[in-house]
């Protein structure tokens, strides 16, 4: 079986860094807040190319202390709007409604996937405070027209770069284009820890000063709290591996760009629709993402000749039960988006052999 993501095989590349990067913080008796996060949060600000970097328990929490620390900071209160692409993970509309603001639901660009950009504007309002846009399967999601109207309405522009780390837009990172960015190192993601964790990024000074006593209590000062904060740190632990494999991220994104090419050029199938990439430089494949009218058809197929696939996702967050209040919008880019997306095995650790078998399977697939 060619597996969608083989975790261990691509954890036993690092195991003697991260085995010594374990024992490492096991014997320094000091297990949250230490040395580890101070080095990490310095590295990946300096790979984003950031002021600040603040490493937090998980993806969700980075992106929802973005959005807590504007209420705080009274960028942003209660019920403001925030647009968000109808298309997501669910994490990115829980970021917004776990803080009592309302998402607004925008279309994606059906061959892109991302927010489609010329959509935005009539969803504007005089609430709408921000647009937090979701640089989805690792391609960037920013474009001019985008930035204009943040300009134009005074909003602030947050990133969800939990898919896209290395991603660019005109040479700048993906996480260090917009006001603020919530990355994920959830352990499947191209930067993953051997558990959760997450940062946020930003060049806000005010903002990171909040994100830190939010993270941590409320608190600059031990006992001492400015804000009902939250517990929501990156153990050494994982900071320490972490540490580990962002050396090696540049390597792992020119891998999974060999197999991105690959299947580009050679999946020739007709009843299969290839992802549409804007940049080369853009684009570090998270996902590998086709879309087929059989769509279930095709996956059983593919699981047959040895190829494990997996769909994001099958159900949009407006569809779904914990969102019954939006369960009679219709987006029907959207809707039909989520019935025929498949996602394809891809790994800076794929074979040629195990790529080749893929595009082979695929190429005599009818139907
Ligand atoms: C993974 C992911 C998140 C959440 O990250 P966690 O670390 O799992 O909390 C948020 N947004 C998107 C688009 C994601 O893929």
């Amino acid at each position: 079986m060619i597996k969608f993501l083989d975790l261990q095989k691509i954890n036993a590349h690092y195991v003697n860094e991260l085995k010594e990067a374990s024992n490492r913080v096991i014997e320094s008796g000091w297990y949250l807040m230490g040395k580890e996060l101070a080095s990490f949060e310095n590295n990946y600000a300096a790979f984003c190319n950031v002021k600040y970097a603040l490493g937090v328990a998980n993806g969700l929490d980075a992106l929802r202390l973005i959005f807590k620390a504007y209420i705080e900071m009274g960028v942003m209160q209660k019920n403001d709007e925030v647009i968000v692409p109808a298309n997501t993970y669910i994490a990115s509309v829980l970021a917004i409604t776990d803080n009592e603001l309302i998402p607004v639901f925008v279309e994606p660009n059906g061959r892109s996937y991302n927010l489609d950009s010329s959509k935005i504007e009539a969803s504007i309002t005089k609430k709408t405070k921000a647009i937090l846009t979701v640089h989805l399967y690792g391609q960037n999601s920013i474009d001019r027209h985008m930035v204009d109207l943040c300009a134009k309405y005074d909003l602030k522009l947050v990133e969800d770069a939990a898919q896209s780390h290395g991603a660019l837009w005109q040479g700048k990172i993906t996480g260090a284009i917009g006001d603020a960015a919530g990355h994920s190192f959830y352990p499947g993601k191209n930067l993953g820890a051997l558990g959760d964790a997450g940062a946020v990024t930003t060049n806000d000074e005010s903002l990171a000063i909040a994100i830190k006593a939010l993270r941590n209590y409320g608190s600059h000062k031990k006992y001492e709290n400015v804000y009902q904060g939250s517990n929501s740190r990156l153990d050494e632990i994982q900071a320490a591996f972490l540490n580990v494999k962002l050396k090696y991220i540049h390597e792992d994104i020119l891998g999974r760009r060999r197999v991105a090419r690959y299947y580009l050029k050679h999946i020739e199938n007709t009843l299969l629709t290839l992802p549409e990439v804007l940049h080369d430089d853009g684009h570090v494949w998270h996902l590998f993402v086709i879309r087929t009218e059989n769509r279930d058809i095709l996956q059983e197929y593919l699981h047959k000749h040895s190829v494990q696939t997996l769909i994001h996702y099958p159900i949009p967050p407006h569809k779904q039960e914990a969102y019954q209040q939006y369960n009679h919008l219709s987006f029907p880019i959207t809707e039909h988006m989520h019935t025929d997306v498949l996602s394809l095995p891809i790994s800076a650790f794929m074979t040629d052999i195990e790529v080749e078998k893929v595009v082979e399977v695929l190429n005599i697939y009818n139907g």
